[in-house]
Parts: C-alpha cells; structure tokens; sequence
C-alpha cells in the first residue's frame, strides 16, 4: 500500500523528561534527514535500519538549532506501522516538543489523525482489528491485570479462540452443502441436523463464556468504582489510607481526558478499585441526611462497589438503618470497625439489616481485619475463581454486543436444525453468526466501521 508520511506527538503532553514524535510513511527518513545534523554530518538516509542517532534539530533555512535530540530509524516492514518510522525523541515540555513537530510538518509530513499509526498497522497486515483494540485499551489500562488482558488479545488471544469458532461454524456449513448436494440420502440430513446442533452448542457455550468474562473484563479496565459511607467518626478516612497505603496507587492522571472527578486508583489483590473523590460521594459524612434517601439511591447507584461502615462500639443509630435502605440489592460490604473497643452494636439486628451482603470486622486502629476486607472484595467480584491472566476476557463493548448478537443468531440455528426447518434456512443464521463474528477480528468489517474506532485512538498512538 501507499500512504504519505504522518507524523504526531506520540508521547502524553504535558510535564516529563522526554517526548517522542513519531513519523510514520515512504518519506519518514528523508524528512528527519533534512532536518537533523549530527555532530560528524553523517546523513540519515544512510545510516541501517534499527539504529539510535545523536544530534540537532535544525531549521532549514536559517540553520537554527532547535532541538538537541536522539533519532531512531527503523525501516519497514519490521516496525509497528510495517512502514519506515522514524522516532525524534526531544526535551519534554510542551514548547519544545511542538516546535520539533512543527518542524516535521513544515518539511513534508502531515500530521496523523487520531488513531492513525494504529490504523495503519491494521491496513499494512500488522495486527488485527481486536488487537488494534487492545492497543486503545493498553493505553487506558489501569492495573497490571488489566495490562495482562489487553498484552493477551494484543497477542491474538481472543483472534485465535473467535477463529476456531468461525472455523467450527465453517465446517458445519460445509456439511450442509454435502446434504444440499446430496439430497436422497435421508441420514445425510439427519448428519447434518445433528453436526448444526452440536457444533451450534459448543460455539453458543463459548460465546456465553466470553460474555461471563465481560463484566470482569470491564472492571478491570476500568476500575471498580468504590464509595465508603457511613456515619461520621465510624472510620471512612481511615479506611481509604489503609487501603491507598497498603495497596500501591496505580494511576492519578488519565492522559488526555479533562475531568472535574480526580480518581484514584488502588489495586486491591488483582482488582483496581477506583475511589471516586467527587465531594461527597467518596467520603459522605452523612448524604443521606443531606440529600434523603431516594437522592442518595441514585448517586450511589452509580457505585460498583460500596463499603458500608458501621461502629462496633455504638448502638445503631437511625441514620446507620437508612443508609442500609439506601444500598438495598447493591454490591456491599458491610464494615464493623473498631471491634478493638467494647460491643455496644446490635450484632443480631446488623446480621439481619445485612441479609445476604458480606460481612467483615475491623480495628483500623490496630490495623487488624483489612486482609478480610480485601479478600471479601476480590471473592465479591471475582466468585473467589479468579484465575491469574490465563483467562480471555473480553472488556471491549462493540465486542460484547457483536458476541449478544453471534449469540442469538447461533441459537436461531440450533432452534432451527432442531425443530427441522429445511437445511437451507439453517445455512443463513449458520452463515450469519460466523459473519458477525468476523466482525470482532474484523475479517468482515466496512471502511466506515473502520475509521470510527480508530478515530476513538489517542492522537499519535
Ligand atoms: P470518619 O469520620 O468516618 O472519616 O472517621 P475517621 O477515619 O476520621 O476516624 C474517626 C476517629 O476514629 C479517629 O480518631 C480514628 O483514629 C478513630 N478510629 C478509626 N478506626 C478505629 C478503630 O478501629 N478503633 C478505634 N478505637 N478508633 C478508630
Ligand atoms: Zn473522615
């Protein structure tokens, strides 16, 4: 194929000891070499593929020294793109780093859409399009499980399982051409009903255990959003130190996004809890009193997960009754924290007001019970099953829908073969649910499809 040479910051903006511009295209060499000189004027263009260069940037009319820079130069096909790139790596610092771009832009590079690396990527044969995927959600992911996720499909993991379903659903058509070839033979389309549904059981059983694993898949990416309630002086401050302390913070700073919610994120035995620290929902000293308690319903509805503190050392107060009726049918783990002082809690009554939620005790103070309370929120959200990376799991929502989609159609044709539907119709759900699962890896997608989700990329990645 033939593309222009594109070019883009493919480091996040902002403060740090470095940035990379990126130039990507037939001409990517021959632009960097008209404006880089090294301190023994050797000539890019001369130099072997995989090599790390030293020198200035300089403007080509007035010999300006702009940059002091290291060059790498990877030619094609052996590069993330399969075409020549070239990396500028430069100060970081905004100012610097777009003037080195500018430079690039005004010596004959355009510069890359958002996503358009990637999507070349694609269009060269590099990768497909869930690994092109992955490589969105790699940049977004936010704990090292979910890193292993997205490394995992990047590496064709999920390309590989959806392959060997469309191959199952492959031969299975196949066999229905056998029949409609050979119609007088009456236990060839019996064979041939039989092959449909047992084939049809196998992928529906595989899709459905994709889709088990997209909630997970989700979570992980994405992070658990967590609040802790409870009365005032129960403990809620203590207990997010304890749990931002002893789990190591994962991520401020979501590149390139502007948002007035600053979230941090700890990584809680493999599960990234996201503590949402939006005034009042991360730490409510008493939002159901502020708010009532249908108001409160619905900001904490928007929680994954909430942490429901209550004094071991206290009778239960009213307000501690309706925060229970504010979390009624949501994920909970209800806290009875300093057990370190003497009982006054209704343990019975709180066993009762917990009704089927998770129950765990604590003494901040002496920072006992935290363990508990960390394995009571990876069993919540992982059934205690959770097996390390091996697991594909599908965390992207336009697959999810398409394997809804794969799903249905795969169970019109089992409905169909078994209830005897002449062979032909059978073929079209048959043919469907493999076309629709080719759309995943995108075997199978239009142009349009294609531009929309690599727009969604970061620019320069
Ligand atoms: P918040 O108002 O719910 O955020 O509660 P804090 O975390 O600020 O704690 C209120 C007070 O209770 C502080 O003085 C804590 O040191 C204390 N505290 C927290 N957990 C325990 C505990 O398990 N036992 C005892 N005795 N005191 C605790
Ligand atoms: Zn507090």
């Amino acid at each position: 194929m033939d593309f222009d040479t594109i070019s883009a910051i493919s480091t996040p903006m902002g403060e740090g000891a470095i940035a990379i511009v990126r130039l990507s295209g037939d001409e990517a060499v021959q632009i960097a070499d008209r404006i880089f000189k090294s301190p023994s004027n050797k000539k890019l263009v001369e130099q072997p593929s995989h090599t790390i260069h030293y020198g200035h940037l300089v403007e080509t009319k007035t010999g300006e020294v702009v940059e002091e820079v290291m060059v790498s130069l990877m030619r094609g096909p052996k590069t993330f793109t399969r075409e020549d790139v070239v990396e500028i790596n430069c100060h970081g610092g905004i100012v610097s780093v777009n003037r080195v771009l500018q430079l690039v832009l005004t010596n004959g590079a355009r510069l890359a859409e958002p996503g358009e690396f990637t999507k070349r990527a694609f269009l060269n044969g590099r990768i497909d399009l869930s690994q092109a995927e992955a490589v969105m959600d790699l940049i977004r992911a936010k704990s090292d499980r979910a890193m292993n996720v997205a490394l995992g499909q990047m590496e064709g993991k999920l390309s590989k399982l959806i392959s060997s379903l469309r191959q199952a659903l492959l031969e299975t058509l196949a066999q229905v051409e056998v029949n409609i070839d050979y119609p007088e033979y009456d236990d060839v389309e019996e064979m041939t009903q039989s092959t449909i549904i047992e084939k049809g059981q196998w992928v529906k059983s595989e899709i459905e255990r994709l889709l088990q694993t997209s909630s997970q898949g989700k979570i992980l990416r994405e992070g658990l959003s967590t609040v802790i309630i409870g009365r005032p002086n129960v403990g809620k401050s203590s207990l997010l130190n304890s749990l931002v302390h002893e789990n190591k913070a994962i991520v401020t700073d979501i590149a390139g996004t502007t948002r007035d919610i600053i979230e941090e994120y700890v990584n809680v035995r493999g599960v990234p809890l996201r503590l949402v620290d939006t005034a009042g929902i991360r730490e409510t000293e008493d939002i159901v009193e502020r708010i009532g308690v249908e108001r409160s319903r619905q900001v904490l509805k928007e929680a994954d997960l909430i942490l429901l503190l209550l004094n071991y050392s206290e009778e239960l107060s009213p307000e501690d009754e309706r925060l229970f009726e504010a979390i009624e049918g949501m994920d909970t783990i209800v806290v009875i924290n300093k057990t370190d002082l003497p009982n006054k809690l209704n343990m019975e009554r709180v066993r009762e007001l917990s009704a089927g939620k998770k129950l765990v005790t604590t003494s901040l103070l002496k920072e006992e019970g935290v363990d508990s309370l960390e394995e009571a929120i990876a069993e919540l959200f992982f059934e205690g099953s959770i097996e390390s990376a091996d697991l594909t799991y599908v965390s992207n929502a336009r697959h999810i829908a398409l394997l809804h989609q794969a799903k249905n159609s795969i169970e019109d044709a089992i409905e169909a073969a078994e209830s005897g539907v002449p062979i032909d119709m059978v073929q079209i759900d048959v043919t469907r649910t493999w076309e629709i699962l080719g759309e995943i890896i995108g075997d199978t997608v239009q142009e349009s499809l294609i531009n929309q989700l690599f727009s969604q990329f970061c620019l320069g990645k």
